[in-house]
């Protein structure tokens, strides 16, 4: 493993809550970045309730909104942040992925922007990290994306695009086709494509989930409205999305085809 970038600018503060990431040849290599909000009334609470034993939570890191960033468990060992959780049809997702707290109070304590030196410490974070784990543009997500019925951090004020810009995640482009599809109802055949869409993005569909696991898609991919309701311009979305993950796949799939030729 090559030596973080961010080195010097981290400070140390060890949660006993972590555990083994596997023995082999059960081990599975980190491929998923999850990002998380806090939730908590000030960053202090958070760091406090990550380090104690019986609240069993952690982080790999803590940005706080200065910028000011903690290393709370060290990347070898499984954190634990994701909880009960689900993408591309895998489970136990801490075993496999890196835990990001963002100090925010969260839609409990009064949700607000992200402010910049925020960002651009979770921005060299990532790409830290990034530079370090093989982890998939598609598999860079938020925690409300793996937990849709229970989470909704870290929310519609979160500046996906920007992350995506900088290499860190998929942000696609808007989609000419969608506002073709403007103004025409959604019908039956929209909706099962549109949840065709969700699925293969990676988002995991029960009947009972489909409108908060909708609503999660929205607070990230259309941050303007997160009602869970299909509309035209969510089905433009999500078909941008998913043209983005299948193109990243292909893109993933030729280079280690490449690689054995
Ligand atoms: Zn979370």
């Amino acid at each position: 493993m090559t030596q973080s970038a961010i080195g010097p600018d981290i400070r140390e503060l060890p949660s006993p809550n972590h555990d083994s990431r596997g023995e082999p040849p059960d081990i599975r290599p980190i491929n998923m970045l999850v990002l998380h909000y806090t939730g908590m009334q000030n960053a202090q609470a958070a760091l406090d309730r990550l380090c104690d034993p019986e609240a069993r939570v952690s982080a790999h890191y803590l940005v706080e909104e200065d910028g000011t960033l903690w290393r709370l468990v060290p990347e070898a060992r499984r954190a634990f942040h994701a909880g009960i959780s689900c993408w591309q049809g895998e489970h136990n997702l801490n075993y496999l992925s890196i835990g990001v707290e963002i100090v925010n109070p969260g839609h409990e304590w009064g949700y607000r922007p992200f402010p910049e030196p925020q960002m651009a410490a979770v921005e060299l974070l990532c790409r830290d990290i990034l530079s370090r784990h093989r982890i998939p543009p598609d598999r860079v997500v938020g925690h409300s994306d793996i937990a849709p019925d229970r989470k909704s951090d870290p929310g519609e004020l979160f500046d996906w695009p920007r992350l995506a810009r900088a290499g860190i995640g998929l942000w696609p482009p808007p989609d000419a086709a969608a506002a073709h599809r403007r103004g025409r109802g959604v019908g039956v055949l929209q909706r099962t494509a549109a949840l065709a869409d969700l699925a293969r993005i990676g988002y995991c569909l029960s009947p009972a989930t489909e409108q908060v696991t909708l609503a999660a898609f929205q607070r990230r991919f259309r941050p303007a409205r997160w009602d869970g309701l299909l509309d035209a311009e969510t089905c433009g979305r999500l078909h941008a999305v998913r043209m983005a993950v299948e193109a990243a796949q292909a893109a993933r799939q030729q280079r280690r085809r490449s690689r054995f030729n």
